[in-house]
Order: C-alpha cells, then sequence, then structure tokens
C-alpha cells in the first residue's frame, strides 16, 4: 500500500485561507441543524439500516469507532477507513439530497456565486488545478470537461476561463445553469475526458458504484478528479469524535489514504495525484478547543497548540501537507486506455 506513496504527485499550497471564508460559522450551523433534522426524516430508523463492509477497501472487519448524533460510525481493521455502519438505503439517501430541505439550503447558501472569497479558495483554485494536470496528462486539442452535480455555475465558467477546454458541462446539475450547458440525464451527457466531483465522495451511499459511474462516463485515458476529506488528517485524528463539523448524511465516508488509494485500484482507476494540500487543520483543532471544554488534547499536540505561536502552526501546516496527513484530500485518477 505505501509503495505508491513514492509514484504519485503531491503538492503543498499556502494561500491564506481561513475557515471562515469558505464555511462560514453561522451558515455552517445552520445546515448542520437542517442535516440532522432532515436526515431523521428521510433516513429512517437506524435500526432497520444494513451492516456493509468498508467502502473503501470492501474488507469486513469494523470496530465500533463512535456514535455521532446517533449515527454509528465504524473503523475499518484493513484501512483504517472510519464509515457509518449499518447505512440507510441507498433510494432513502437519494431522496434526501433531491428533496431535503438542507439540500436546498445548501445549495442556496454555499455555492461558489454567493461569495467572492469561496469562488476564490475553491472554484478558481480547482480550475487551475485542473487545466495544469490536464496539460501534464491529456494530448487532446480541446477536452470535454464535465462537474458532477455542480451547486452553480462557477466551477464550469472558471474552467472555461481557463481556455483549455471544448466543451465544459454541469453534470445533473443541482440549480439551474444561467450561460453554461448542463446535462440533466445520463442519456443527454456525451463521454468526457475530464469529469470533477468536489465533495461528493463523502456522502455517497456507496462510493465504489460513485466512482464505477463516473468511469464509465469517461473516455479510456479520460481524468476524474475528487476532493474529499479524510480520516487520516490530523484535525480529525485529534478531534474524532468531537470534530463539530462532521455530522450525517454529509460524511458517511471518511476514508484513510490508504483506504482511497485501495478504492481507486478496485474501480480499475489509476492513481496520478493524491495530496492533502489542506491549510485548517490546526485552525480547525484551535477552534474547536475554544469551543467545546470537553475536548482533549493529546500530549504532543498540547504544547504544539497552546504554547506555541503562529510560526510553529504555520511550520506545522505545511508538514501536514507534505507528508499526507491534511484532512483535506484531493486526487486525480486516470481510467485506463485498453
Ligand atoms: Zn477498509
Amino acid at each position: 500500500m505505501s509503495g505508491s506513496h513514492r509514484i504519485t504527485k503531491h503538492t503543498v499550497l499556502s494561500s491564506g485561507l481561513h475557515d471562515a471564508d469558505i464555511r462560514p460559522p453561522a451558515l455552517l450551523n445552520e445546515f448542520k441543524r437542517l442535516s440532522l433534522r432532515d436526515a431523521a426524516h428521510f433516513l429512517g430508523d437506524p435500526s432497520t439500516w444494513h451492516p456493509v463492509p468498508c467502502t473503501a477497501c470492501g474488507q469486513d472487519a469494523p470496530t465500533p469507532a463512535f456514535v455521532k448524533e446517533g449515527f454509528p460510525y465504524t473503523q475499518c481493521g484493513h484501512c483504517d477507513s472510519l464509515y457509518v455502519n449499518p447505512r440507510p438505503r441507498t433510494d432513502a439517501v437519494t431522496r434526501y439530497y433531491a428533496e431535503s430541505e438542507a439540500s436546498r439550503y445548501r445549495v442556496a447558501q454555499f455555492s461558489e456565486a454567493s461569495a467572492p472569497q469561496r469562488r476564490i479558495h475553491l472554484a478558481r483554485s480547482r480550475a487551475s488545478w485542473i487545466a495544469q494536470v490536464a496539460d501534464t496528462h491529456l494530448e487532446l486539442e480541446e477536452p470535454a470537461y464535465g462537474d458532477w452535480k455542480p451547486y452553480s455555475a462557477a466551477i464550469l465558467e472558471e474552467v472555461s476561463e481557463q481556455g483549455r477546454f471544448g466543451a465544459c458541462i454541469g453534470i445533473e446539475p443541482l440549480v439551474p445553469l444561467d450561460g453554461v450547458a448542463g446535462a440533466t440525464s445520463p442519456e443527454t451527457l456525451p463521454r468526457l475526458d475530464v469529469i470533477s466531483a468536489f465533495e461528493k465522495l463523502e456522502h455517497q451511499s456507496a462510493p465504489e458504484q460513485f466512482l464505477h459511474r463516473l468511469s464509465e462516463q469517461l473516455n479510456p485515458g479520460g481524468l476524474l478528479f475528487l476532493t474529499t476529506r479524510t480520516c487520516s488528517g490530523f484535525d480529525l485524528q485529534v478531534l474524532w469524535d468531537k470534530a463539530p463539523y462532521i455530522f450525517v448524511p454529509e460524511h458517511m465516508n471518511l476514508l484513510s489514504i490508504e483506504g482511497l488509494e485501495l478504492l481507486l485500484q478496485r474501480c480499475g482507476l489509476e492513481l496520478i495525484e493524491l495530496s492533502t494540500p489542506g491549510q485548517l487543520d490546526v485552525e480547525l483543532v484551535l477552534q474547536a478547543l475554544a469551543a467545546d471544554p470537553s475536548v482533549v488534547l493529546p500530549p504532543f499536540a498540547k504544547p504544539l497548540l497552546t504554547q506555541r505561536g503562529p510560526l510553529a502552526h504555520q511550520d506545522f501546516q505545511a508538514f501536514l501537507q507534505k507528508h499526507r496527513l491534511s484532512s483535506h484530500v484531493r486526487l486525480v485518477a486516470r481510467r485506463p486506455k485498453p
């Protein structure tokens, strides 16, 4: 498992990002409240849910990890991924995302279009990442690009502005997209050369099926760009069940770095990049520490976070990025050519 760490690309970033720029606390709190309320309504009684093997590696070796707001998380004994298990039926989860007020709230409040900081830190930086990797790994003149279920047209506009792509399509967009193309069903969607799915993997009820679906939509040799949250990250390792921004059904899968590699292998995808360019682990732990008296830091983290200054925090965050120990992960995988 560790061998591929040496060959896949990884990246270190610093853009002055702060948590409040992309997740204003008041909006996040309301979104969490609605999510938990709607989960209780749409997903039914947890006693009726079904057990699943690890949603990353497929092995069935779960150990109870914690219960969060009534939702049981287990940890895989093989790859250490965290996942909700037992879990609700796929059709219930699909209905939740299609019909819940929480989903509508997310689209209205968290779209990149609604705040300039989100647009710069998310849509623009993602578009630049996609264009750079495509330049290196695709030899096509005008590859066709699609984003999976975009919340707004921002990512499509930003990718289009890079000037690298032909078509830029919103795949089953969650809102009507002004001025850019959208494909509302698999029948109307052409095969694509590049597909992105930002922060979608963590709330899939069946991640393997999800990646197969995306892979089948790619031309052979095409690239898949994913971002998600990993339980291998520092803030989640330290805060564990006390991480206030982890909730169901948004975070049904908090897969480990090793688990993500195994998941891509199981889906027949070749890993090109696996980075954790997160900039927020230290900030998120400090926020949780200030807000929740029951948070207890491990002996190593306590002096680092409470007695050293901003320079130590900055250096440590860079170390986490460099060694794939931040919880924000991004991946690029290729559908192999036959
Ligand atoms: Zn596993």
